[in-house]
C-alpha cells in the first residue's frame, strides 16, 4: 500500500489532540491539519488559537479526505467513533489513536470492522498534564516523551513505520509493545498512582473538619497529589477500560500497604527500614 501524509484530521481537540495538531503545525510537517470535536466550541477555539487550519463540519467528508486520522477522545468514546467513521475510511487512510488503554480499543475495532484495517496503528503518548481542553494544547508536549505503539497482527508494518516517524518528528521516542503488556505496565506506572492520588485527596477532603489540613500541605503532598487534579471522566473511562490489570495492581499495593501497617503497629523497625531502603534504591536507579 502507498500512503501519503498531506492531510491530517484530529478527532477530539482536547489536550492531546490539540497538542498533536499544534505540534504538526509548528513543525510544518503536513499540508493541512483539520479538527473535529463533539463540542464545536473547542474547534472554534482551536481555529482561533491556530491549533488547527480548518474546523470540520461534516465528519464523514473530513474522514474521506484525510490521509491520517488521529483519534484523541476519551477511551470509552472510541468504539462509537470508530463505528461513525468506518464507512468513510479509504483503504490507504492511516488511523491511529492516543488512548491511554489499548486492549479495549483494539477489542472495539474488532467489533466494528469485519477485519481490523491494515492501516490501524493503535498508540499511546506517555505525555500529558492534569489540564484538559484545547487551551491547554502544547506544541512541545511530546518532546523527549515516549510514545508506545501497539500494532495488531493485521497492522501493515509500513503503516507502523509512518506513524512512528511522525511521532519522532514531534520529538518523541517511539517504542512498540504488545497491547496486553502495555495495559499491564500502564496500570502499574500510571493508573494506580492516579488512583492513589485521587483516593488520598478524597479521603482527606470529604470530611468538612479535615479540609483545613490542606492549608498546611507542604511540597511533598503537592507533588504527590498533583495528578488528582486530572479529568474525572478520562480517569473513570481508564479504570473501566483497564479493569483487570488495575485490580491486580490495587491488590498488590494493598498487600504492600498492609505490610507497612503491620510493621508500624508491631514496631518492626527491620521491616520498615527494609522497605524504605529498597524503595529508595529502586527510585534512585530509575530516575
Ligand atoms: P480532553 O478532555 O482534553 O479532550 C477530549 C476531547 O474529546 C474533548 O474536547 C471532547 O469534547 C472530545 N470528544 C469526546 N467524545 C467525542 C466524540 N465522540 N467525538 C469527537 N470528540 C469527542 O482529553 P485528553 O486529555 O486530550 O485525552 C484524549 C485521549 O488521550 C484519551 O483517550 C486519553 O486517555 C488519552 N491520553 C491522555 C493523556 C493526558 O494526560 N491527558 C495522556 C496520554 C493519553
Amino acid at each position: 500500500m502507498k500512503y501519503s501524509l498531506n492531510k491530517v484530521l484530529v478527532i477530539g481537540l482536547g489536550l492531546i489532540g490539540g497538542s498533536f495538531a499544534k505540534a504538526l503545525k509548528k513543525r510544518h510537517l503536513v499540508d493541512e491539519v483539520s479538527g473535529y470535536d463533539l463540542n464545536s466550541a473547542e474547534c472554534e477555539l482551536g481555529l482561533q488559537l491556530g491549533v488547527i487550519d480548518k474546523q470540520v463540519t461534516s465528519l464523514l467528508d473530513a474522514v474521506a479526505e484525510a490521509d491520517l486520522v488521529m483519534l484523541a477522545v476519551p477511551v470509552k468514546a472510541m468504539e462509537q467513533l470508530l463505528e461513525a467513521i468506518a464507512p468513510a475510511l479509504r483503504p490507504d487512510t492511516l488511523v491511529t489513536d492516543a488512548g491511554s488503554t489499548k486492549m479495549n480499543i483494539i477489542a472495539a475495532a474488532q467489533r466494528v470492522f469485519p477485519t481490523i484495517p491494515a492501516t490501524f496503528v493503535p498508540g499511546h503518548p506517555i505525555a500529558g498534564a492534569e489540564k484538559s481542553g484545547v487551551t491547554a494544547a502544547n506544541a512541545d508536549l511530546f518532546v523527549r516523551h515516549k510514545v508506545i505503539l501497539t500494532p495488531v497482527p493485521e497492522t501493515d508494518p509500513l503503516a507502523v513505520s509512518l506513524v512512528a516517524e511522525l511521532w519522532q518528528s514531534l520529538g518523541a521516542e517511539v517504542l512498540q509493545m504488545e497491547p496486553h503488556r502495555h495495559d499491564e505496565v500502564l496500570a502499574a506506572t500510571s493508573h494506580l498512582p492516579h488512583l492513589l492520588a485521587f483516593s488520598l485527596v478524597d479521603t482527606l477532603a470529604h470530611e468538612e473538619e479535615k479540609k483545613d489540613i490542606f492549608r498546611y500541605a507542604a511540597g511533598g503532598f503537592r507533588d504527590f497529589t498533583r495528578i488528582a487534579a486530572s479529568d474525572p471522566v478520562m480517569w473513570h473511562d481508564i479504570c473501566q477500560a483497564n479493569r483487570d490489570a488495575l485490580l491486580d495492581q490495587i491488590d498488590q499495593f494493598t498487600m504492600g500497604l498492609s505490610r507497612l501497617r503491620q510493621a508500624i503497629d508491631t514496631e518492626d523497625s527491620q521491616t520498615l527500614l527494609g522497605i524504605f531502603t529498597r524503595a529508595r534504591i529502586a527510585r534512585e536507579y530509575f530516575s
